[in-house]
């Protein structure tokens, strides 16, 4: 699995709904699949979803039945239904046919986009950390350790590099002294120069040009959002 960001495969024969959901979901910096229908979708299985969100009424193939096809082919990739019928029973057999999550219409979009990214964080990891931050365009994915441009291209950081534009970019607009930065990038026990720091922000600094990682004399460095 290389994807840069999270791929959701939204089923949803609403048009207006569905391109409200997906300009929301793409605003968390994830991709998004539209299909209309269930037999369109059941085509992309493979198309390295991560995440499933489907609605239950649908023309032809219904929900339930996308999902038993789902789950017989990719038993890990989490389901969450959306259904405007019959509520209560919706929820119980889209549980019972292995949806991990479910929501009843007419729902805020935002609480779908939460819904989506506590079930990404607890099947895919990112702990407290968001899984993915963008600054100056670029995107940090904090799971998989990487940095991406805005045209998709991987930027190619050590570990130190990244490290420490995560932590400037968790505190931005903070300066942080290169003490601070050592003790938390390189641990409390460092003995080495505070030069260490210098090295890897000029480094920084050259593989993303566009960042505005700013020096404040006397205090460190400081990522400005
Ligand atoms: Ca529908």
């Amino acid at each position: 699995m290389n994807d840069t960001v999270f791929k959701i495969n939204l089923v949803e024969d609403e048009e207006s709904l569905a391109s409200i959901l997906k300009a929301y979901l793409e605003k968390e910096g994830w991709s998004v699949s539209i299909f209309r229908t269930g037999e369109e979708a059941a085509k992309y299985m493979h198309n390295g979803v991560h995440l499933w969100i489907l609605d239950i009424m649908l023309p032809g193939m219904s929900g339930y039945e996308l999902i038993k096809k789902i789950k017989n082919n990719h038993s890990e990739k989490p389901v969450i239904f959306i259904s405007a019928r019959d509520q209560d029973l919706d929820k119980i057999i889209g549980l019972e046919m292995g949806s991990d999550d479910y929501l009843a219409k007419p729902f805020l979009p935002k609480e779908l986009v939460i819904r989506a990214r506590k079930l990404l964080h607890r099947v895919y990891g990112g702990g407290i950390h968001e899984n993915l931050l963008v600054i100056s365009k670029y995107k940090i994915d904090v799971v998989r350790r990487k940095v991406f441009d805005d045209e998709e291209n991987s930027i190619d950081l050590t570990a130190k590099e990244f490290d420490v534009l995560l932590f400037l970019v968790e505190n931005a607009n903070v300066a942080k002294s290169r003490r601070e930065i050592l003790e938390e990038v390189w641990g409390k026990d460092y003995v080495g120069s505070d030069r260490a720091v210098d090295d890897v922000v000029r480094r920084i600094r050259k593989k993303l040009g566009r960042l505005s990682l700013e020096t404040v004399y006397g205090s460190g460095y400081r990522v400005v959002s």
